[in-house]
Formats: structure tokens, C-alpha cells, sequence
């Protein structure tokens, strides 16, 4: 067999792990098993195709997986789990980069075709903007930079001016293509301006979308790269990667009830502020909230991103157990985008063996939230705040929340009176119903627990 034959047939495995991979995604029970595989999927491509085309020996192949491998691992075990959507937006960043390399490097290997001169172009461009738009998500999400939407006047000339300046400088390039060309450098520069201001404009609460937009992008670009050095299964995981990517994005408009046009572009206008909020706030001691626990018979847990700071899920496992053994019907009820990365909470509760049959939607829970005796918002802030649906004004209107708010009792877990991730104030805080237990919540929890004795 040929070694050309070789690498195809492991293409195919590959592409057939990718898919299968992806599909156990799908759910909390089989995701682990389903990372393993997609990334077993990726290591045979990547040998494959290294050997197949001759570009290095083993000794660097080899050479290659062990340092990988140690920068993997070392990340793994050093990166905290709260900094996780971090760590996704730059490996969204990284694939946009490694394709931007791939497709400018094609222009090194000899004369090349119109079609592949788009296809590097493109490459470069989405790869570029990726980039750039993933290093600014990154630090919105690390709270480097101030989450809150960046708009100035002239916003939109700006951003129209870079578009055409992209086309003109991509036209110049593709119809010369060469490594030396001037246009080819205007070209990355605007791409990689292009990507910044695409992500500065975009509020906290929005994150979620151009998140998975940005990973959607680092797929396409990929893809791109593939057709530029005509690598097949490279085309094969872009495009899925590209796909999984737009699907998610659909899904995250649908959870903000936003379009993919509203978010991108809503930010081009005056920074809205929201109506004061007028109220008085409510304390309550662990002692005085563990009496309401002890007597209630619906209590069901909210948590948020705060949940995930506080490490807290395995308290508020123990807690919901105490009080199903107290004769309490208990359920979690998960917003689509509570915490920094789809599917957070769903991991976190996971992790401490909530059973999957007490968790809830929100569209589930809202209908028979009156029922509720009390709602315990752990460390959750923008999924439960009302003013996204009372407040015209507030920049997070129209965001669909668990409404929580009317529930008999609420209690909400937190250190501070301080925002959420949207800078958003809530008047959920201020509510006739709402107490406010501070704290930490795993402390919190931890002293409810040791009440029950
Ligand atoms: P928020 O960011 O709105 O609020 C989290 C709250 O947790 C804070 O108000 C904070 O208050 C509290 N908190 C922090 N640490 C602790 C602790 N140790 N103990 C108790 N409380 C703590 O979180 P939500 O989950 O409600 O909302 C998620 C937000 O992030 C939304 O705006 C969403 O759009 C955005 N986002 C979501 C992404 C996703 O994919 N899910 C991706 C990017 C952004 P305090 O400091 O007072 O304790």
C-alpha cells in the first residue's frame, strides 16, 4: 500500500471519530468519551498528514507530540476551572492563527491558481480577524478589559471603511498572488483591525453569541486552509468545526432572544443605562434562611457564574439531598447562558452527580415558578435579573430570564450588591420577596448544611 492510501484511509477514520466525537458532545453522560475520541480523531490526522506529505521526520513528529503534550497537560492541571471560557477563546484565537499561517505559507510553495489565491485569502482574512476578535473576547471574559460595549461616534464609518479597504486590498492580492505582495499585508493588517473592532462593540451579556461565532470562524478558516493546500480532512473537520459552531450561535441567539444582526450591531448606538432602582434590601442571616429551608416543600437552585467561582456544587448537592430527605420537592433550573461558556452549569452539576431528571429549563421551570417556596439564586445576576423583561431602557431587555422574582420566597447567594457580567444593576436584590444572604456561596451553603446538623 502507498503511503498516499495510508494517509486517506486515516483520513477517513479520522473524519468518522470527528463525527462520532461531536455526537457524544451532545451529552453530559458520553462528552468525555466524545472529546477522546475527536481528539484521537485529530492526532491520526495531523501524523498522517505530516507523514504522508513528507514535510518531517518522525524524530520532529515525535519530538512534537511530547511538547505538546506537556504544554496540554501542564495547561490542563495549571489552568483553574473558572478560567476555562478563557482558555476556549484563545484555542478559537489559536485555530484562527494556525490557519492564517497555513493559507500564507501555501504562497511559498510556487506559482498558484486564481481559486487557491481566494482560498489562501480567505484563509488568511477569517483566520486573522479570528485572531484578534478571540484575544478581545478573552480579555472581556478574564475581566482584563471592561466587559461593558465599546461605541464611539463614527463607529460605522470606521468599521465601513476597514470592509472596503479588506475587498479593495483582497482584489489587488488575489489577482496577483505572491508572498511579497504589498496588498497581501494591508490585507491581514485591516483583517486583524477588523476583528477587534468586531468584538468591542459587543455588550457582557451578548459574549455568548460571538463566542461561538468566533469558534464558527476558526472552523471556516480552517476550512479554508484545507482548500488552499488541498488537505482533505482538514476541509473535513473546518467545516464541522464551521457548522457545530453556526448551530451553537443559532442556539444562543434563540436563549438571548436576540438576532444575529441585533447583537453584532446593536452596540453602534448610545450606551443604554437602565432605570435607577428604588428599594430596600433585605439581609438574611444563615440561621433565619435555614428555618425557611427546614419548612419548605418546593425549593428549587438558580446558579449562575458565581456558582462556578465559589466551586460550590458539590455543597449544593448536599443540600438539595438534605432537603428532598426533609420531604422537599428539589430541582436545578439552568438559563442557556448562566456562566461564561454554554453548557457551564449543566458541566458543574454533572460533576457533582446532580441526577439529570432534577434539572429543568427555564422554559420548563417559568410556567410553575409560582409554585416555587423558594428559589435559590446561587451566584446567578444577568439570568435572573427583571429588568430584562419590565425595563425598555436596560441594555439587557428583552434577554429572556428564569424569573425567579416570582417565586414565594427568593434567596440570593452572593458576596456583594455588586453586577453581573452585563454591568447590568438588578432590582431582583431590592424585591419585596428577595433576601439576600452574603457570602460566599459555598460558605453559605456549607452553613445551611451544618444547621440541618
Ligand atoms: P453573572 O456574571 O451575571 O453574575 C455572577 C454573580 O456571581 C456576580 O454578580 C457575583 O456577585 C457572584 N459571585 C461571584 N463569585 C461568587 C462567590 N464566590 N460566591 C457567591 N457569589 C459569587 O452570572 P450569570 O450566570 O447570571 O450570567 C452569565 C453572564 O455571562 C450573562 O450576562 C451571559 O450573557 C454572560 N456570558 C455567558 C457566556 C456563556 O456562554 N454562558 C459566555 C460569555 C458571557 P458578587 O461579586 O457580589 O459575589
Amino acid at each position: 500500500m502507498n503511503i498516499e492510501l495510508i494517509a486517506n484511509l486515516s483520513y477517513v477514520v479520522s473524519a468518522i471519530l470527528f463525527i462520532f466525537g461531536l455526537k457524544m458532545l451532545g451529552s453530559p453522560a458520553t462528552a468525555r468519551r466524545g472529546n477522546l475520541l475527536s481528539s484521537l480523531g485529530m492526532l491520526i490526522a495531523v501524523v498522517a498528514g505530516l507523514t504522508a506529505e513528507g514535510i518531517v521526520s518522525y524524530e520532529y513528529i515525535i519530538g512534537g507530540m511530547l511538547i505538546g503534550g506537556l504544554i496540554g497537560a501542564a495547561a490542563a492541571r495549571l489552568v483553574e476551572m473558572t478560567s476555562m471560557p478563557e482558555m476556549v477563546a484563545l484555542f478559537n484565537g489559536s485555530g484562527g492563527a494556525a490557519s492564517l499561517l497555513v493559507g500564507w505559507a501555501t504562497l511559498y510553495g510556487g506559482d498558484i491558481s486564481t481559486f487557491t489565491a481566494v482560498t489562501v485569502l480567505l484563509a488568511i482574512l477569517i483566520g486573522g480577524m479570528t485572531f484578534t476578535g478571540s484575544l478581545i473576547a478573552y480579555g472581556k471574559l478574564s475581566e482584563t478589559i471592561n466587559s461593558a460595549a465599546v461605541v464611539f461616534t463614527g463607529q460605522q464609518v470606521v468599521n465601513s471603511l476597514i470592509l472596503i479597504g479588506i475587498l479593495v486590498s483582497g482584489y489587488m492580492f488575489a489577482v496577483d498572488p505572491h508572498p511579497e505582495s504589498q496588498w497581501l499585508y494591508i490585507m491581514l493588517g485591516l483583517a486583524m483591525v477588523f476583528g477587534i473592532m468586531a468584538v468591542i462593540p459587543i455588550g457582557g451579556a451578548d459574549m455568548p453569541v460571538v463566542i461561538s461565532l468566533l469558534n464558527s470562524y476558526s472552523g471556516l478558516a480552517a476550512c479554508a486552509a484545507g482548500f488552499a493546500i488541498n488537505n482533505n480532512i482538514l476541509i473535513v473537520a473546518g467545516s464541522l468545526v464551521g457548522a457545530a459552531g453556526i448551530i451553537l450561535t443559532n442556539i444562543m441567539c434563540k436563549a438571548m432572544n436576540r438576532s444575529l444582526t441585533n447583537v453584532l450591531f446593536s452596540g453602534f448606538g448610545a450606551v443604554k443605562q437602565g432605570k435607577a432602582i428604588e428599594g430596600e434590601v433585605k439581609p438574611i442571616s444563615v440561621e433565619d434562611a435555614y428555618y425557611l429551608f427546614e419548612a419548605a416543600s418546593n425549593v428549587c437552585f438558580v446558579p449562575g457564574y458565581g456558582m462556578a467561582v465559589a466551586q460550590a456544587q458539590h455543597v449544593v448537592k448536599e443540600l438539595g439531598e438534605i432537603l428532598e430527605n426533609n420531604g422537599a420537592e428539589v430541582s436545578y433550573a439552568i438559563h442557556p447562558v448562566a456562566g461564561r461558556m454554554p453548557g457551564h452549569m449543566n458541566v458543574l452539576l454533572a460533576e457533582a452527580d446532580v441526577p439529570y431528571e432534577q434539572l429543568v429549563e427555564m422554559d420548563e421551570i417559568n410556567p410553575r415558578i409560582e409554585n416555587v417556596d423558594i428559589c435559590v439564586v446561587i451566584g446567578a445576576n444577568d439570568v435572573v435579573n427583571p429588568s430584562a423583561r419590565e425595563d425598555e431602557d436596560s441594555p439587557i431587555y428583552g434577554m429572556p430570564i428564569i424569573n425567579v422574582d416570582k417565586a414565594r420566597t427568593v434567596f440570593v447567594l452572593k458576596r456583594s450588591m455588586a453586577s453581573g457580567f452585563s454591568g447590568v444593576d438588578n432590582p431582583l436584590f431590592f424585591g419585596e420577596n428577595t433576601r439576600m444572604l452574603f457570602g460566599d456561596a459555598k460558605e453559605s451553603i456549607s452553613g445551611v448544611i451544618s444547621e440541618f446538623g
